[in-house]
């Protein structure tokens, strides 16, 4: 169990992936004043050699302009190495296009840039409090941490996901929608619906990025994914999942 970032003997640590020198200073400095331990990169590269240091990290700043490697990519090959450290993407400006392919990567939030202070830190608060709570929920045998779907088999607490036996890689928001479909067996949900329960996302209007997230879950636990029977369309009104 983490301690709290006001424990003055543990201090949660942080990376901080930024290139702009002078941003990435002032950051660490007040990241500190309010008792975190921040680590700082200027590349993707120096990120990846922090990663595998021998101390794991509570959660990540991610700027998505990096000098050799976007923080998209950046936070893809993360998850896809199976580390599914909290992510906050710093976005160059308030597109949903970027918002999206950010989450779409992995990330967990994220905050568009010029930000103020306060909010920085309230957010990576944030990611840090879901995450301990998602934590707590599982020791508390809050929501079940293995469920079975047809020939699946999903920890929703390791993240391991393994389809007849063999393992599959999700990402951390490919697991959120599985989980919630599961959490609301037979209940119908809409597309803006799931947008904003596991999206966060409110006021998109855009809703093929669920369609595009349903196909790729399918394709995981669908039999049959031409012919779904566990995660079906409605026609008119969403999906709904049946156990
Ligand atoms: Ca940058």
């Amino acid at each position: 169990m983490p301690a709290d970032a006001t424990s003055p003997t543990s201090p949660l640590r942080l990376l901080l992936v930024e290139d702009e020198e002078h941003l990435a200073a002032g950051l660490r400095l007040n990241l500190e004043l309010d008792g975190f331990e921040a680590v700082v990169a200027g590349t993707g590269r120096e990120a990846a050699e922090a990663l595998l240091s021998a101390r794991a990290f509570d959660a990540i700043v991610l700027d998505v302009m990096l000098p050799d490697i976007d923080g998209f990519t950046l936070c893809e090959r993360i998850r896809s190495a199976g580390n599914y450290t909290p992510v906050l993407m710093l976005t160059a400006r308030n597109d949903p296009e970027d918002r999206v392919r950010g989450l779409e990567a992995g990330a967990d939030d994220y905050l568009a840039k010029p930000f103020e202070l306060p909010e920085l830190l309230a957010r990576v608060r944030s990611i840090l409090r879901r995450r301990r709570w998602d934590k707590r929920e599982e020791k508390n045998g809050g929501p079940r941490a293995v469920v079975t779907i047809g020939e699946a088999r999903v920890d929703f607490e390791s993240h391991e996901v393994a389809v007849r036996g063999e393992p599959v890689k999700l990402t951390r928001l490919e697991l959120d929608l599985l989980r919630y479909f599961v959490e609301h067996p037979g209940k119908v949900v809409s597309r803006q619906h799931l947008l904003e329960e596991v999206w966060k996302l409110h006021n998109y209007s855009t809703a093929r990025t669920v369609d595009n997230f349903v196909s790729r879950l399918r394709r995981h636990f669908e039999p049959d994914p031409q012919n779904p029977v566990h995660i079906v369309s409605v026609r008119g009104a969403g999906y709904k999942f049946v156990p």
